[in-house]
């Protein structure tokens, strides 16, 4: 797989800009509300370098090790906000805590109190989203809506977190109206916590496919990996 040249990445991102603004402008919502995550897992370090140089400022990992060896020159990188997107494994948290402003994908007490206590003091509160697993399929990593209250209660007590808001990554799906619906439920689900007393205002949801009908719903955040850098290579796609 040839990675995408330092152009191709600037013109895609000015696409994808375009485009989250276009579904902002559609849906009546402030563009500046709308925050892009590059994926850049599978993605050689010479793309992630491209897309700093052209503005870009968020990056998501999702596999600890290859998201260290990026950073070993962190020289062209710099002013880069780290985003964890994998599955966190309760035996590899530390190096997550350590290094990353973001986890999207919590969705258990155990990674979320091993997370708050491996969180460095020197660093500010690890920033999180709840995973939520809207489907009710098993295989999928994300916690059930229904043991979504008592999660936030937990992890919203933990000093060294800070419950930012949800994550989903719902099943693909070509029909645009239909890629609405589970980015409807994770906001509901979101301002149901907040009429709680919480004051989450993050929705992390929208990836290439399906960027646009997540801003429709309300997304504060998209992650978007091939749009930006085309496809990764084979190894996990
Ligand atoms: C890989 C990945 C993405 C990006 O997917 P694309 O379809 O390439 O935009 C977004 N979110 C998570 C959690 C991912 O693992």
């Amino acid at each position: 797989m040839t990675p995408a040249t330092p152009e191709i990445i600037a013109q895609n991102l000015a696409r994808v800009h375009a485009r989250m603004l276009a579904a902002a402008n559609r849906a009546g919502r402030d563009p500046g509300a709308v925050r892009l995550l590059a994926v850049s897992k599978a993605q050689p370090v010479e793309v992630l370098i491209a897309a700093r140089a052209a503005g870009q400022k968020d990056f998501g990992e999702s596999y600890v090790r290859e998201a260290l060896a990026k950073r070993r020159d962190p020289g062209p990188l710099s002013g880069v906000i780290w985003h964890f997107t994998g599955t966190p494994q309760a035996n590899k948290t530390r190096p997550v805590a350590e290094n990353f402003g973001w986890v999207h994908t919590v969705d258990r007490r155990k990674i979320a109190q091993r997370l708050n206590d491996q969180r460095p003091t020197a660093l500010p509160p690890l920033n999180v989203c709840i995973e939520v697993n809207l489907g009710g399929e098993a295989s999928k990593s994300g916690i059930a809506p229904g043991q979504l209250a008592a999660l936030a209660e937990y992890v919203a007590g933990l000093p060294r977190l800070h419950l930012r808001g949800l994550m989903t990554l719902p099943a693909p799906e070509t029909d645009r109206e239909k890629q609405r619906t589970p980015f409807r439920r994770l906001r509901e689900l979101l301002e149901t916590l907040n009429a709680r007393g919480h004051a989450l205002d993050t929705l992390s949801m929208g990836m290439s496919a399906d960027f646009e009908a997540a801003i429709m719903e309300g997304a504060t955040l998209v992650r978007l990996g091939t749009a930006i850098f085309g496809a990764r290579s084979a190894k996990h796609s």
